[in-house]
């Protein structure tokens, strides 16, 4: 089992994430556990709080270290620790596999002008979900949290899946249809009804690749597969 221990001063925003789909399929079967803690649980503060002005002047509040020290402590010795935060490295598919192989990770989402630097001490990890700012680090959370936990085993009821997906391979994923076959004079492509499996194959690796090149020319240069270029 994977346990998430999301430390935060807003735990009820989270609550839509947990109690829908596959997340909460997946805490149901027992694969992954979230856990909350709320930062205003560890101020030592009378009024709970948990931020203070910079040193050395400056617009805006910065986390205090002492209530995500004490947070951190109280959870887990043992776990990956990562804070997110616009500065980290930026998630990527690879990260979320290796993510998904821990079996303990405390997330810690910032908030105002960010967490004080000592705080680094602590952290394994520092990830940014990209190159915007968002006002704080739930969002971020519940991204990693969705995107590890379908890579958890078990989580998703067809694995086949993953390895098609978008990034496998450093690729986009190939176009999908359903029915109708016909929408509004709309028709899906040919092989994709021919049921010859070899055509089809072909039909989505050329696909895969023409968006790649079109989209990603980045991921391209990554892949390690010798794949003509169409
Ligand atoms: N002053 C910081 C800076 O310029 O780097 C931005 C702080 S941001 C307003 C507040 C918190 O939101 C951060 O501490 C972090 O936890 C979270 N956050 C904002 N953007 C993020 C991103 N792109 N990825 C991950 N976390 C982010």
């Amino acid at each position: 089992m994977l346990q998430f221990y999301i430390i935060t001063i807003f735990p009820k925003v989270f609550e839509p994430i947990l109690n829908e789909s596959i997340i909460k399929r997946a805490q149901e079967k027992g694969l992954v556990k979230i856990n909350l803690y709320n930062l205003r649980d560890f101020s030592l503060d009378k009024h709970k709080k948990v931020d203070d002005r910079p040193f050395g002047g400056g617009p805006g509040m910065v986390m205090k270290p002492e209530p995500i020290f004490r947070a951190v402590e109280h959870i887990k010795h043992r776990a990956k620790i990562i804070l997110l935060s616009p500065r980290g490295e930026k998630l990527n598919q690879k990260i979320a596999k290796e993510l998904s192989k821990e079996r303990q990770l405390i997330l810690i989402c910032g908030h105002y002008e960010g967490v004080d630097e000592r705080v680094k001490k602590i952290i394994d990890r520092e990830i940014s979900i990209g190159d915007y700012v968002l006002t704080g680090g739930e969002i971020p959370a519940m991204v990693l949290v969705d995107a590890v936990t379908r890579l958890v085993p078990g989580v998703l009821g067809d694995e086949d899946s993953l390895s098609q997906e978008s990034f496998e391979e450093n690729l986009l994923e190939y176009p999908h249809y359903t029915r109708p076959a016909v929408f509004k004079g709309m028709k899906v492509p040919e092989v994709l009804i021919s049921g010859n499996h070899q055509r089809i194959a072909k039909w989505r690796q050329e696909k895969a690749l023409k968006h790649t090149k079109a989209k990603r020319p980045d991921l391209l240069k990554k892949n390690r597969l010798n794949i003509p270029t169409i």
